[in-house]
């Protein structure tokens, strides 16, 4: 029996034999996801721009062992993105995980008339056409071997409206419309696809977007909106959602968007108020 599968597996390792590789794996929901799926015993692939924080990231998990590298990858560039799942290949020989997670706020401005074009561009570079670049890609060594498991981080954006900049939603939804195709595609060859929402969680990207806010003021504010009180959204409960999807755990999964939300996006804030104040 493979020692994943038995009865102590929660506890155990729960990805050991698996290789993964993250984009945007540097810092944030990245950086814990690699944290975790090290954790559990997989072979991890940083993806990032960001190469001091990639390279101390690498330095703090590995002991002795290399168990997770770290590679420089702009996913707006195919080459890079190309070289990093060859690098996949070329260390470990598969690639059995591929997170598509590297992403960027944009300008914080939600006003179609003040928005500027080269940013929608920019935040739709990086968000939609890296992330198309990634599963293109792990496609490419996951369909001869007839399995793998590709994610997205979408976001609460993909599924609730007027909220966010336009770009960033328009990116998040089209990440969602992106991996649903794929998953349609894909499943003749036995690989899953599958996308993951978060709501508000304080990474840098959340904390720039504030105006460079402390963390902890950031994870006020999105308390202070959040649907499900008396916890705070961590980067390693998105990591522990792409453990799940990952893993074969979630064997027949395939298409889902899990979002991860706190049912924020079950409600809906103005007619709350409204009633509120009619009624108080
Ligand atoms: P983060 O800024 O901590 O991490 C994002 C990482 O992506 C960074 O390390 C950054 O260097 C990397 N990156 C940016 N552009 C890149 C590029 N061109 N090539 C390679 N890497 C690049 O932010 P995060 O919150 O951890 O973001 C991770 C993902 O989660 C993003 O897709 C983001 O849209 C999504 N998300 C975040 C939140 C949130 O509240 N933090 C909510 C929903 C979705």
């Amino acid at each position: 029996m493979n020692p994943a599968n038995s009865l102590v597996a929660p506890l155990a390792k729960r990805l050991e034999g698996n290789v993964a590789l993250i984009t945007g794996g540097a810092s944030g929901i990245g950086e814990a996801t690699a944290r975790l799926f090290a954790k559990h015993g997989a072979k991890v692939i940083v993806a990032d721009v960001q190469d001091d924080l990639g390279h101390s990231l690498c330095k703090d998990i590995n002991g002795s062992e290399e168990i997770v590298s770290f590679i420089h990858c702009d996913v707006t560039k195919e080459s890079d993105v190309q070289n990093a799942v060859d690098s996949a290949i070329s260390k470990h020989g598969k690639l059995d995980i591929m997170f598509n997670n590297a992403g960027i706020g944009g300008n914080m401005e939600s006003r179609i008339l003040a928005s500027d074009n080269d940013d929608f561009k920019r935040v739709l570079d990086v968000n939609l056409f890296g992330a198309f670049l990634g599963a293109k890609h792990a496609a490419r060594v996951m369909i001869p071997e007839k399995k793998g498991s590709i994610l997205f981080t979408s976001s609460v954006a993909s599924v609730i409206s007027g909220e966010i900049p336009h770009a960033y939603t328009a990116s998040k939804h089209a990440v969602v419309g992106l991996a649903n195709n794929l998953c349609v595609e894909l499943g003749q060859y036995g690989i899953r696809v599958n996308c993951i929402s978060p709501f508000g969680v304080a990474t840098p990207m959340l904390r720039k977007g504030m105006g460079m806010m402390e963390k902890k003021k950031v994870e006020e504010v999105v308390a202070g909106v959040a649907n499900l009180k008396e916890v705070v959204l961590e980067p390693e409960d998105i990591a522990e959602a792409a453990l799940y999807l990952g893993r074969d755990e979630s064997k027949y999964v395939s298409g889902i968007n899990l979002v991860v939300d706190g049912g924020y996006s079950k409600t809906n804030p103005l007619l709350a108020m409204k009633m509120k104040s009619l009624f108080s």
